[in-house]
């Protein structure tokens, strides 16, 4: 009877200590100079490490600084911290005017989510847009990053603080082409056409960077954009 016993109990040890490691890389507890993982690199990411990666520049300031400035996908700008007593605000945030190629104007982004989207850009959107329409993105448009409010849309969450309260988050709602060719999710998401297909193959690619990345059907309150944040929950559709 002690021998299975032992085993068990020396099991859920290591159980409890990998998923307490998972949890500290998962929430980027660790300042990057104290763990084994490579620094991301937007231009040519790990693929099984990129969560744990964008993770890390959740609370580092520098690591950002660093990223930002070695990256050729991403043009953006750290800016100086905010954050009010109710809880909203940013902590390390960017203002950013470019990812993958593709100009989009945002003025305050949490240094994480600039990182994801860059990605999103240079390794979905493009690719996709060259295959389907023989042609790049050069415009991404969105209806913003910060709102300091709840999570609308869900009985369940509607008293947790969104994830736009801390500027991780973005709400994506056209792009162009180069020849001028618009794509607005609010007209375009449905049927079986050019636009609809490249809208949800691109979606579901930012499953492989964002955490919750939310579409027109989801609800009716996302009929008109993607939503995708990197806080705390983990959803896709
Ligand atoms: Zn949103």
């Amino acid at each position: 009877m002690r021998k299975p016993r032992g085993w068990l109990s020396r099991t859920f040890l290591v159980v409890v200590a990998l998923l307490g490691i998972a949890i500290t890389f998962r929430q980027g507890w660790i300042p990057a100079r104290y763990t084994p993982l490579p620094a991301l690199d937007i231009d040519s990411p790990l693929p099984l490490m990129i969560d744990w990666q964008l993770a890390e520049l959740k609370h580092d300031r520098e690591l950002c600084r660093r990223v930002v400035q070695a990256s050729k996908s991403l043009k953006a700008r750290p800016i100086a911290p905010r954050i009010n007593k109710n809880g909203c605000g940013w902590t390390n945030a960017v203002r950013m005017s470019e990812i993958g190629g593709a100009k989009i104007g945002v003025s305050r982004v949490s240094c994480e989510v600039a990182a994801a989207l860059a990605l999103w850009s240079k390794f979905e959107v493009q690719p996709l847009a060259e295959r389907i329409f023989g042609q790049k993105v050069t415009h991404i448009q969105n209806f913003g990053t910060y709102s300091c409010r709840k999570i609308i849309g869900s009985k369940f969450w509607r008293n947790r603080l969104s994830e736009h309260a801390r500027a991780n988050a973005i709400d994506i709602s056209a792009f162009r082409l180069a020849d001028g060719t618009r794509i607005v999710l609010k007209r375009d998401w449905k049927g079986t056409g050019k636009k609809a297909q490249f809208l949800r193959a691109i979606h579901s690619g930012a499953c492989n960077y964002f955490r919750v990345s939310l579409g027109p059907d989801f609800n009716r309150a996302h009929h008109d954009h993607f939503h995708f944040d990197r806080g705390d929950l983990w959803t896709c559709r």
